[in-house]
């Protein structure tokens, strides 16, 4: 215990004095509660979407949650993450960094204390996964480009599917106007795959890729934040009969064109991906392998060339049943109606992804957003941040912390973990010390 307290007192000293270098920087941008507002964007229903699948179902039979799900969401023509800005009051969601850049702030700052933890002496990859509008990737860039070894050493690598959003990330992280910003088609290069790139307004250089796998190899930090819940998941069902798979059927008879059947018996998915633990009583269970998949690459690529990685998201420790959800202007909605117009998402099982990285690397927590932000010294920030503030940015920036913070708010539905290579088994990264063992080190100090 006492070697715990005495590693963990230094990681917590090294990573104060970055803190503090970054709040106590004139990083106050206040014009920066204004900029989380909202663009115009495009919401009308794509039925073209509704009838591909409806086809597709008449000539092969009714298809999974996962091919439904993967459809509708990133359908190189019609997915609703393709073509459109989907974030925002405007939108249908709203995310943590296009609420506060407190919270891309201090994501920034916890990849930083990693690397300095390592001695940084290796050049860092930043690989953001699912970027959304860039805002987050934009916030981390501010916070390294305080650091000189941050400054010249960081590359910012993101994977996102969509051509839109990349194109307004780039007008994000370039800080040019996105109605100037081509939609490019994909150009891959032949020894590299990213298929855009970019110069930040802070000088790091910024690549695009369609998948983790594309990118280079190297020491890595990985943030995923919102983006596991957006990949496809299989369900399935207990019944009488024993476990099925739910999977999408047209129906002509109802207004919404599409219904939830079941298998009539075993099939391929559930065979491969459903193991069900013997204590394990819910009679539905869902699996997204895709997820599994991202965290065994990116928790082997750690072990192999070292690194980190932050995955945050709604989600629960293997317990939940039915998280499939539609979300469109803010409001739940029914799934399989008008796919396309609506964002679907499913809670993310963090219990799977634990063991999927099993033997391959360290995992801590999950823990919750309000745990990590409050670990990560959110309120000395806001201080900070409301002493440079005008005085009408201050509703904003305290209702956006509470947003952020609330346990009936943002605080205790998303989750935190935190992955890294075994280093020592005394470490603990920042964000993640416990409260209590905080406590005693700040009652030992006050002693001495
Ligand atoms: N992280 C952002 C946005 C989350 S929304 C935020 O917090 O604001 C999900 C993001 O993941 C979008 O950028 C979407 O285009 C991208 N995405 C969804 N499925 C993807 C896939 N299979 N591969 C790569 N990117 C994907």
């Amino acid at each position: 215990m006492m070697a715990l307290l005495r590693h963990t007192k230094q990681t917590i000293a090294k990573f104060k004095h970055i803190s503090r270098i970054l709040i106590s920087a004139d990083t106050c941008i206040c014009n920066e509660v204004s900029r989380r507002n909202t663009r115009q964007f495009s919401t009308t229903p794509d039925i073209s979407l509704l009838r591909h699948l409806k086809t597709r179902i008449k000539l092969n039979g009714p298809v999974t949650v996962a091919e439904y799900m993967r459809e509708v969401l990133t359908n190189p023509l019609m997915g609703y993450y393709m073509n459109r800005d989907v974030f925002g009051s405007e939108g249908d969601f709203i995310t943590s960094p296009e609420i506060s850049q407190m919270f891309g702030e201090l994501i920034g700052i916890w990849c930083l204390n990693e690397w300095m933890q390592d001695g940084h002496t290796n050049k860092l990859q930043i690989v953001e996964l699912g970027p959304g509008r860039g805002t987050l990737a934009d916030d981390m860039l501010r916070v390294f480009s305080k650091f000189k070894e941050a400054k010249d050493s960081v590359s910012l690598h993101l994977v996102e599917v969509s051509p839109t959003l990349s194109a307004m990330q780039e007008a994000k992280l370039t800080g040019q106007d996105v109605k100037s910003m081509p939609v490019k088609p994909d150009k891959l290069n032949d020894n590299n795959k990213h298929y855009r790139e970019c110069i930040s307004k802070y000088g790091h250089p910024v690549y695009w890729y369609k998948t983790l796998s594309d990118v280079p190899r190297g020491l890595s930090c990985f943030v995923a934040h919102e983006f596991l819940d957006a990949l496809p998941i299989h369900k399935f069902q207990k019944t009488d009969r024993g476990w099925c798979e739910v999977l999408v059927d047209s129906d002509d008879s109802s207004t919404s064109e599409l219904r939830f059947v079941l298998s009539n018996g075993p099939t391929t998915a559930l065979k491969v991906f459903l193991q069900v633990d013997p204590d394990d009583s819910r009679d539905h269970i869902e699996v997204c392998p895709e997820s599994g998949i991202v965290i065994q690459e990116l928790s082997s690529r750690i072990n192999q060339d070292g690194g980190y990685a932050l995955i945050a998201d709604y989600g629960h420790n293997g317990e939940k049943t039915d998280t499939f959800r539609g979300f469109k202007k803010h409001q739940l909605h029914d799934v399989l109606k008008d796919p396309g117009s609506a964002d679907l998402t499913a809670d993310v099982d963090f219990a799977y992804l634990k063991k999927v990285t099993e033997n391959l690397v360290k995992t801590y927590g999950p823990i919750t957003q309000q745990t990590f932000l409050e670990n990560m010294g959110i309120g000395v920030r806001l201080q900070v941040l409301l002493q440079k503030a005008s005085t009408e940015n201050w509703k904003d920036l305290i209702s956006g912390y509470k947003m952020l913070t609330d346990k009936d708010k943002m605080g205790e539905r998303f989750k935190f973990l935190a992955i890294l290579k075994q280093k020592d088994s005394n470490y603990i990264p920042a964000g993640f010390v416990p409260p209590n063992v905080m406590n005693s080190m700040e009652s030992q100090k006050i002693k001495k």
